[in-house]
């Protein structure tokens, strides 16, 4: 079975049911300043798929993100996000730099407003989930970035949302705190049974997290391939150093370069 398939953008994979978390439908964003981020956009995220959006820088992925967490509205088009919660998780931690790393975690349940008597809990269980339970009662300058990203990601987990979207968050690592942190992100993803909209553009990240992969073109970003990527999770070391794995990188970087003149 090829490792590369094309998904009917209509059907969901198995094991997802059929109403989509995530529908955009026609969306397309023309800044104020005359910019056409982004082309019309047809797209369906199901339950449980890691989606990830790989593109050249400039066209559109981010805009496609924030356009999915209501941070910014079409100019045309609609979409429709039927996910309780959101997480989103930025390329910067973000963290307050004078507050301990609890503390920074916690945030968004007190800006929530939310009455919960578990708290604490809830603040615990995030910081087990990403490696960060010895480290609770230190600040950001004293951790290393890949350490500051997993706090970020602890925040973004800390309310339990549904829906996780992620934004170029390891792009600033080096490779093999990148590849760290991606394994443990798969297996938090797992664990919570997560959807996760994911943006970069390292193909060997792509290849290595993704249920499902769609190539945007240069800007104005248009969707250029809708690619299921059948490996079963979970994955480890040994899908990174596998023979398919090298195959489905070499496709994939194919697909990119191949462009809008691409035959997939
Ligand atoms: P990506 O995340 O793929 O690098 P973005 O979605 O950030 O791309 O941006 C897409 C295009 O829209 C880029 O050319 C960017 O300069 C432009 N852009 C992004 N935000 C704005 C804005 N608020 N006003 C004007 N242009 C913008
Ligand atoms: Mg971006």
């Amino acid at each position: 079975m090829p490792m590369l398939t094309r998904p009917d953008p209509t059907e969901p994979s198995e094991s997802t049911t059929t109403e989509p978390v995530v529908s955009l439908r026609g969306v397309s964003k023309v800044f104020p300043n005359g910019t056409m981020a982004l082309a019309p956009v047809d797209l369906s995220v199901f339950e449980g798929e890691f989606l990830t959006l790989l593109g050249p820088s400039g066209c559109g992925k981010s805009t496609l993100l924030r356009l999915v967490a209501g941070l910014l509205n079409p100019g045309e088009g609609k979409v429709e996000c039927r996910a309780g919660k959101i997480g989103f998780v930025f390329q910067e931690p973000t963290l307050m730099p004078w507050a301990r790393v609890r503390d920074n975690v916690r945030l968004p349940l007190e800006l929530s407003g939310q009455v919960m008597d578990d708290v604490e809990r809830r603040v615990d269980a995030a910081l087990a989930a990403v490696g960060l339970t010895d480290f609770a009662g230190h600040r950001p300058r004293e951790l290393s970035g890949g350490m500051r990203m997993r706090a970020s990601i602890a925040r973004a987990l800390v309310d339990e949302p549904s829906l996780l979207l992620m934004d170029e968050p390891f792009g600033a690592l080096d490779e093999i705190t990148r590849n760290r942190l991606d394994a443990d992100l798969l297996a938090v993803c797992q664990a919570r049974r997560l959807t996760v909209l994911f943006v970069t553009h390292s193909i060997h990240e792509a290849v290595f997290l993704s249920s499902r992969v769609l190539v945007m073109s240069p800007r104005p970003g248009r969707v250029l391939a809708d690619l299921r990527m059948d490996e079963p999770y979970p994955r480890g070391d040994d899908f990174r150093t596998s023979a398919r794995f090298a195959e489905t990188t070499r496709d994939l970087m194919q697909v990119l370069t191949q462009g809008s003149g691409g035959g997939l």
